[in-house]
Formats: C-alpha cells, sequence, structure tokens
C-alpha cells in the first residue's frame, strides 16, 4: 500500500511483472519513472520512492540539518533538506521546476520525513515560502517553493502565508558564483504590509526548493528576525553537496 495515496502499489500487483503488460500500461500511463524508467502514474514509482525514503530517514542528506550563520548579524538558520541535490532528487526538483507542480507530491513527502518529530519543522506558528519575481511565475504559471509550501501544510495542518515580498530588484540565482548568490540576494526580501505585527515573537518555517549556500534563505530569514520572530528555520527539497 502507497503511503501516500492509500492505493495499492503497482509492483504489488503480480501481472505487472510481466513485461509485456508492464509496456501496455504504459499505453495507459504515458510516463516512465525517472528513476528505473517503469510505467507509473506518478512522478515518481513507488520503489523509487522508497529508496529516496530511506535515504532520509538514514541522514544520508548531507545537510539535512544544517545550520549556516549570516556574517555578522550571528543568526544561525536551521536548514532541513528531503535530499541531495542529484540523481533522482535533482530530477524531480527539475521536473517540478520546467514540467509541472505534480513533482511537488513526492518532494513534499520528502520533506516532511526530513521534518521528523521536531516541533520547529511541523508545528510553527508561521509558514511561509520564497517568493520569486513576476516574470518567472508567468512563465510557469506557479512558484515552486509555493506548490511545496502548500502541500506541506495541508498534510501538516497548518495555514500557509505569503509573508514575503522582493523588495529589491534581483536577478535569477541560478547559474550565480557563491558571492555573486550572496550579493544579488542581500536585502533583497522584506515583509509584506501587515506581518510586522504579526511576527513578534513567533516561530517561522521558510519553505524553499532548493538549498545552495543559504544566501537566498537567509536573506528571507532577515526580515523575520529583525521584526522580533522568536525563531526561524528553513525546510526545502533539496541540498546541494557541500564539500
Ligand atoms: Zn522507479
Amino acid at each position: 500500500m502507497c503511503l501516500r495515496t492509500g492505493r495499492k502499489r503497482i509492483y504489488e500487483y503480480p501481472f505487472m511483472k510481466n513485461k509485456i503488460i508492464n509496456e501496455l500500461c504504459g499505453l495507459l500511463f504515458q510516463d516512465r519513472c525517472p528513476g528505473c524508467a517503469t510505467f507509473c502514474q506518478e512522478p515518481v514509482c513507488p520503489r523509487c520512492f522508497d529508496g529516496l525514503a530511506r535515504m532520509v530517514h538514514g541522514g544520508n542528506c548531507l545537510s539535512e540539518s544544517s545550520i549556516i550563520a549570516y556574517q555578522g548579524r550571528g543568526y544561525l538558520l536551521r536548514v532541513r533538506a528531503g535530499g541531495t541535490y542529484r540523481g533522482l532528487v535533482k530530477e524531480l526538483v527539475l521536473g517540478l521546476k520546467n514540467s509541472g507542480r505534480r513533482f511537488a507530491v513526492p518532494l513534499s513527502e520528502l520533506m516532511l520525513i526530513a521534518a521528523g518529530n521536531d516541533p520547529s519543522f511541523i508545528s510553527p506558528d508561521i509558514v511561509t515560502f520564497v517568493p520569486t519575481t513576476g516574470n518567472k511565475r508567468k512563465e510557469r504559471g506557479y512558484n515552486p517553493p509555493e506548490v511545496l509550501s502548500n502541500l506541506l501544510c495541508k498534510r501538516l495542518g497548518l495555514r500557509r502565508v505569503d509573508a514575503l515580498q522582493i523588495i529589491r530588484r534581483m536577478r535569477d540565482q541560478d547559474g550565480l558564483s557563491a558571492q555573486e548568490r550572496w550579493e544579488n540576494a542581500n536585502e533583497s526580501f522584506g515583509l509584506r504590509a501587515g506581518f510586522e505585527k504579526v511576527v513578534c515573537e513567533s516561530r517561522v518555517l521558510i519553505v524553499d526548493d532548493v538549498f545552495t549556500t543559504g544566501a537566498t534563505l537567509m536573506n528571507c530569514a532577515i526580515p523575520f528576525v529583525e521584526h522580533g520572530a522568536r525563531e526561524v528555520c528553513a525546510i526545502v527539497a533539496a541540498a546541494t553537496r557541500r564539500e
């Protein structure tokens, strides 16, 4: 039985072991798992998903609970990741960025596993997401971190708010060096009107798709810290492996 959907898994039906039947199902499902190329209805087959889930449980995501400090301000941001940004996890993140929001479903499930029982990650007072520029949103029709935060909140019974806005013109972080990322993200985010008072003494969780240098997330955390948040944590679908 699939933990995510409650449906019986495809490979639990003995006839699916037959190659020809599997191929025929492909005509119905029209999709292959990026991990093992078997046909499946979901963005990743249950068997490959289990493999990814085991990696989170085993703590193999290097940045699962990494802590980054912002230079000069001494603020520590705890970050958890649903996976390491490589292989199948990377495929799913790229799928979410380029091919459709359905790829957020398995990623958000991995993020839930990474959240564990930590109250900072499963019962914060405020859950919000990293905003994107208007152009990017128009191109895609959605903002990946927002989609991930919606799914997480639905599973955790929390309300997601749109608390952050971009206040300074910034380029897309993709393709920039570490130094450029920090410069580009510096003081680029602020709170939306009305959130200044709500934030005080609250525990905040920020959702993003990929953690690279921490520049974006740290700059998203600062407005909350400055308005008196008790704690700010972040959860991401994937974190790049840091040497
Ligand atoms: Zn697979």
